[in-house]
């Protein structure tokens, strides 16, 4: 199959209305299409449809038991969908759609089982974007999309990631050029009597808690113990791993700099391709390997942003070890880390 990238540029409406409108097309005939939304790119598929979504564990190589988030462009069109929307949830959808925030509910038999992995309950999001919300509505107004990357690689921030990734087995991607966030939304599960955050993400869990009040937070997420296992069922997989071992080394910034000048020198000095990962204020003070810059630590927001890029970037390398600093930044730390954190396999370094 031939993939054709469709770029969406700024200022050509007309054009871009209609690139927007073929894709439409071929998800209301069951096809797949990747497209931009603001957090990572999806891929989507016509949700209400069950061999549709069945299509997206094939192109990605996902676990049938591992769900799909139903992206929709109206607030009306979620009743028709979910059993009930609990005043909470209400709220935070107030707050925050369109947006990275993502509500799960008990789903109406319109949503095969297919799109939710088997269970009885169903993700939904408004993505704020608006190429992602041209072509919901264009589409029939209900798209499943998981991110657009084969499974187990990083999540696309950009459509050559997708491309990289998906060539050749899905007919369009639509470029609509770098994500903005760059990490996936938010989870909250509203099925159960007080709501649980299943995946951390530029949503936090305090800006959620002004909203409602009461939260839990997904035992899987806070526990150091490895044996309790995430509610959410993709997080159980070894997800954004890049194909070269990566190490985080956390601790005082002097001594998180020797430590990762230490261990790439031996990792060069064992025949090892090594990486470093650090940020525009300590770049300069590593010496060994490739040294890329993250973003800055005074905008946390940039560190989000290029995280799967640069782990991508390595892998075309053909980088054999990473090492790179640790980002328990205030506010969207969490979900860095969550994701780092997987990459790494858990692997980090005190110092
Ligand atoms: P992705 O879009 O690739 O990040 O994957 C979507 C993720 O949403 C899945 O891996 C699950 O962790 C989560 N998810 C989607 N639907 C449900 C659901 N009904 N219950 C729990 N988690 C869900
Ligand atoms: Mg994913």
């Amino acid at each position: 199959m031939q993939t054709v990238i469709e770029k969406i540029i700024e200022g050509e409406e007309t054009q871009n209305q209609h690139k927007i409108e073929s894709a439409a097309k071929i998800i209301r005939e069951g096809g797949l299409v990747a497209f931009p939304t603001e957090t990572v790119y999806g891929l989507g598929a016509d949700a209400l449809n069950p061999a549709a979504s069945a299509r997206i564990y094939k192109a990605k190589g996902r676990p049938s038991d591992n769900p799909l988030i139903v992206h929709i462009a109206d607030m009306d069109d979620l009743d028709k969908i979910v059993v009930c929307v609990p005043a909470g949830a209400r709220k935070l959808a107030k707050r925050f759609w369109p947006g990275p925030l993502t509500m799960i509910f008990e789903k109406r038999g319109i949503v095969p089982g297919e799109t939710t992995g088997g269970l009885d309950t169903v993700a939904v999001r408004m993505p704020d974007h608006p190429v992602a919300q041209a072509l919901i509505r264009a589409a029939g107004g209900y798209i499943a999309a998981p991110s657009a990357n084969s499974s187990g690689r990083p999540s696309p921030t950009l459509a050559e990631h997708v491309a990289s990734d998906l060539d050749g087995r899905i007919p369009m991607i639509l470029d609509g050029g770098a994500v903005g966030i760059g990490l996936e939304s938010t989870i909250v599960d509203f099925s159960e009597e007080i709501p649980m955050v299943l995946r951390p993400g530029y949503i936090t869990p305090d800006m959620i808690q002004n909203e409602i009040g009461e939260l839990r937070m997904d035992p899987g997420l806070v526990e150091e113990d490895s044996t309790i296992r995430p509610k959410a069922p993709g997080m159980k997989y070894k997800h954004y791993a890049p194909k070269a071992e990566l190490i985080l080394v956390n601790g005082a910034q002097k001594k998180v700099q020797q430590t990762i000048n230490n261990l790439t020198r031996e990792a060069i000095e064992s025949g090892k391709t090594a990486g470093v990962i650090g940020t525009d204020e300590s770049y300069g003070g590593y010496r060994y390997g490739i040294v890329k810059s993250i973003g800055t630590r005074s905008d946390e927001d940039t560190i989000a942003r290029h995280l799967y890029r640069i782990l991508r970037e390595f892998d075309q390398q053909n980088v054999d070890i990473i090492y790179s600093e640790s980002f328990s930044t205030p506010r969207i730390g969490q979900a860095i880390m969550n994701r780092m954190l997987k990459a790494a396999g858990r692997q980090v370094i005190e110092v």
